[in-house]
């Protein structure tokens, strides 16, 4: 690592007049606050990265696929409470940039947000400080430990859709969800939790308030569709919509569909009651902002990785207003695993085999989407995401 520097800057000068790039650094901001170092890298587009820590000395390393650092860039901020500097270099089209960090104990956090708002698409990387670290872990023994919410939906007096054989949503996502929960706590470093163990009537509120009573890193909620033309299949994943945006009919009747999951157990709220007040005030614009980024992520990742296993029925995540997904600081969504008013997916819905092919493609998204966000550490011969 001592002469990678120079090696990589040899690189830099032998590379440069060849190599093309599809992304450009256009300025990297460095802030502190009292719980965080943040580190901002400003793209003109979307980045590949990958991300690890190494130590002794402590150091972050984030390399960046078909990137290069404009020389005007560096380096507004250094050094920060956490950061001592900035070092870059090049190696066959990656950016690498390394954090030299001043102290150990920091909790690494990354995302990607995407233009918005006349900002520009940002790769950050947060550094939290002990403390805020220490709130994350309040329920984990162990210490970084990520905590997976896996929600089956309906239960109890509300069974969800039913299919034409009488095969029950709330018997299916139960089983799909107890089978990701296994996979997911075979893992080293997640811990899953179920906000519904069996067949008994959680309130959709209440399914939010223990995701978040579990310090979850990640929320996901598990149905099947189902539509009167018998011959629809597939499966599609859903994300918050935020108030006022785009109506998207179908969407918005399934979300007012899963939303009714509370009347069936006498629960009554208004409509459109996702937004929490309380929340507000805790985060801000930015904060939530994130969180509904790195929802879509998780989404896309989602899709991706049922796409391996069959019947995708839209290529893109969708929004709606469920209750469910209304912890904004969570990433969080809301998968239809297929439609069991088909009598063909309802008979392969009632399979272990299927549910556990449904179950092991939502895994997968999930790990890739921890990956990509940096939460999960990966070896480092990793491909690019
Ligand atoms: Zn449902």
């Amino acid at each position: 690592m001592k002469s990678f520097g120079l090696i990589l800057w040899a690189w830099i000068i032998l590379m440069l007049p060849t190599q093309s790039w599809a992304v450009n650094v256009n300025a990297v901001r460095v802030s502190d606050t009292a719980e965080k170092s943040r580190i901002v890298f400003e793209l003109n587009h979307a980045v590949a990265y990958t991300i690890f820590r190494m130590h002794k000395p402590e150091r972050v390393v984030i390399d960046m696929k078909h990137t290069r650092l404009l020389k005007s860039a560096m380096h507004a901020g250094l050094p920060s409470a956490t950061i001592k500097r900035v070092r870059h270099g090049m190696h066959q089209g990656v950016l690498r940039v390394v954090l030299d960090l001043n102290q150990k104990n920091l909790f690494l956090r990354s995302f990607l947000l995407k233009k918005m708002q006349g900002k520009p698409d940002r790769l950050v990387i947060d550094l939290l400080r002990k403390k805020a670290t220490d709130e994350i872990n309040v329920v984990n023994k162990h210490q970084h430990q990520l905590v997976i919410a896996v929600d089956a939906g309906h239960g109890g007096q509300d069974p969800g859709a039913i299919g034409p054989h009488g095969l029950q949503e709330k018997k299916v996502t139960l089983a799909i969800a107890k089978k990701l929960v296994a996979m997911i706590n075979q893992q080293k470093g997640v811990r899953a939790i179920l906000t519904r163990k069996n067949d008994y009537f959680v309130g959709l509120k209440k399914r939010v308030r223990l995701a978040r009573q579990a310090h979850a890193d990640m929320m996901i909620s598990i149905h099947a569709d189902a539509v009167k033309t018998r011959n629809v299949k597939g499966s599609s994943v859903y994300t918050l919509a935020e108030r006022g945006a785009t109506a998207d009919k179908v969407a918005i009747a399934l979300a007012a569909k899963e939303n009714a999951a509370d009347e069936m157990g006498g629960i009554q709220h208004q409509h459109d009651e996702v937004e929490d007040p309380m929340l507000r005030n805790i985060l801000g614009d930015m904060a939530k902002r994130d969180s509904l980024n790195s929802s879509q992520i998780l989404a896309e990742n989602i899709i991706e990785s049922l796409k391996t296993i069959g019947n995708v029925k839209y290529s893109v995540p969708k929004r709606a207003r469920f209750v469910v997904l209304g912890a904004l600081e969570i990433p969080s969504v809301l998968v239809e695993v297929d439609f069991i008013s088909n009598p063909r997916q309802e008979r392969k819905l009632r399979t272990a085999s299927y549910q556990r092919k449904l179950a092991r493609a939502i895994f997968q998204g999930s790990q890739h989407f921890l990956q990509r966000m940096g939460m999960m550490v990966k070896t480092h011969d990793k491909k690019a995401s």
